[in-house]
C-alpha cells in the first residue's frame, strides 16, 4: 500500500504527519508522493480540499482519508489519537469496494478569451462580480431560466452542501445522491431581474449554463482556488462522470457528522 500525507502546515499537523509517516513506514506502508493509493489529509476539511486538487488528475486511482487537528470535519473525521488504528486498517485491509465510499464531483467548463477550461470541485464553484454586482443569464438544459443580478451564484456538490451552500440557505444533500445544487448569493429582485429565490437541485443528467454580461470582471472560485476573468463568456456546470473515493474503515454516517458538526449530541 502506497500512501502520501498532505498536512495543513501548522505545527500540530506537521508533527502529527511526521509521527504518522514514521509509524506507517514501520508497519510496511510505502511513502509515494507521485502515485499513492491513499492520501491522508491531516488538518481540516480545507486541507482535504487541497489534497483533492493535488491529485484530481489521478482521481480514479486515489482514495482519501482525513484526520482533523482542530474540530471534527466532514472530510477530516478521524481524531489524532486514532492514527494507530488508522495505520492498522491501512496495513491489513485491501482497498476493496466495502471500505470505500464515493461522492459526486462538480464539473464546470469555463469559456473565456483564454479558451475552454475544465475544472472539478469537491465542495463548490462560485461566480461573483468584482467591484460590481454579477449580472448573468442562467439556463437549465439549454433553456433560458432566469436573469440573475446580485452578489453571485454558488453551485455545490452534495458533500459541499454543508459548506458555503449551507451558509446561503441551501439544503444539505446526502452524498449518495448524484446531483448539484445552485444557490443564490444575495440576489436583487425587481421587475427586470427576477430569480426563483430558492435553491435548485439538478440531477446528474441535467446541466446549467451561466452567461455573465460581458466585459465585467468576474471571480470564479473552485473550492479554495480563485481565478479572475476579464471577460467570462459562459460557465457550464454538471455532475462529473467520475466520483471521488474516501476510505471508510469504520462507520460514521453522514447524518451523524451533520448532527455532531452543527447541533451537537443531546446529553441524556
Ligand atoms: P476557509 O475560509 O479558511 O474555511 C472555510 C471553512 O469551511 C472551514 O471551517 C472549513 O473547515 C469549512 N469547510 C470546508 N469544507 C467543508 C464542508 N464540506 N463541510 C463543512 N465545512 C467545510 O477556507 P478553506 O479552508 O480554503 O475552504 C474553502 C471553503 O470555504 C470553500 O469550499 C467554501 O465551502 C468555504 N467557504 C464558506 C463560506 C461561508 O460559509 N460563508 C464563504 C466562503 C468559503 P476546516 O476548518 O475543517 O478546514
Amino acid at each position: 500500500m502506497k500512501f502520501y500525507i498532505h498536512n495543513r502546515g501548522d505545527d500540530l499537523s506537521r508533527n502529527l504527519s511526521a509521527t504518522f509517516k514514521q509509524r506507517a513506514e514501520q508497519k510496511g506502508l510505502v511513502w509515494h508522493e507521485e502515485s499513492p493509493d491513499i492520501v491522508v489529509s491531516i488538518g481540516g476539511d480545507g486541507t482535504l480540499l487541497q489534497a483533492f486538487h493535488k491529485y484530481v488528475s489521478q482521481i480514479g486511482h486515489v482514495a482519501f482519508v482525513g484526520v482533523h487537528t482542530g474540530h471534527l470535519g466532514f472530510y477530516a473525521d478521524w481524531k489524532p489519537n486514532g492514527i494507530d488504528k488508522l495505520i492498522d486498517c491501512m496495513t491489513k485491509t485491501n482497498l476493496s469496494p466495502n471500505v470505500l465510499v464515493e461522492y459526486p464531483v462538480l464539473e464546470v467548463e469555463a469559456n473565456s478569451d483564454r479558451g475552454a477550461e475544465t475544472f472539478f470541485a469537491l465542495n463548490e464553484v462560485t461566480l461573483k462580480g468584482i467591484g460590481t454586482t454579477l449580472v448573468a443569464q442562467l439556463h437549465i438544459n439549454d433553456e433560458q431560466f432566469e436573469t440573475f443580478r446580485g452578489d453571485g451564484i454558488c453551485i455545490s456538490t452534495p458533500s459541499g452542501s454543508t459548506a458555503y451552500n449551507k451558509g446561503l440557505g441551501g439544503a444539505i444533500i446526502h452524498p449518495s445522491i448524484e446531483a448539484i445544487q445552485i444557490t443564490e448569493i444575495a440576489s436583487i429582485n425587481n421587475r427586470v431581474y427576477r430569480t426563483l429565490g430558492s435553491p435548485i437541485v439538478l440531477p446528474k443528467h441535467h446541466h446549467s449554463d451561466i452567461y455573465p454580461v460581458e466585459n465585467k470582471k468576474i471571480m470564479l472560485s473552485i473550492d479554495h482556488i480563485h481565478k479572475v476573468y476579464d471577460s467570462l463568456h459562459s460557465l457550464r456546470a454538471r455532475v462529473a462522470d467520475f466520483k471521488v473515493k474516501f476510505v471508510r474503515y469504520r462507520a460514521f454516517p453522514f447524518w451523524n457528522r451533520v448532527r455532531d458538526a452543527f447541533i451537537g449530541r443531546h446529553e441524556e
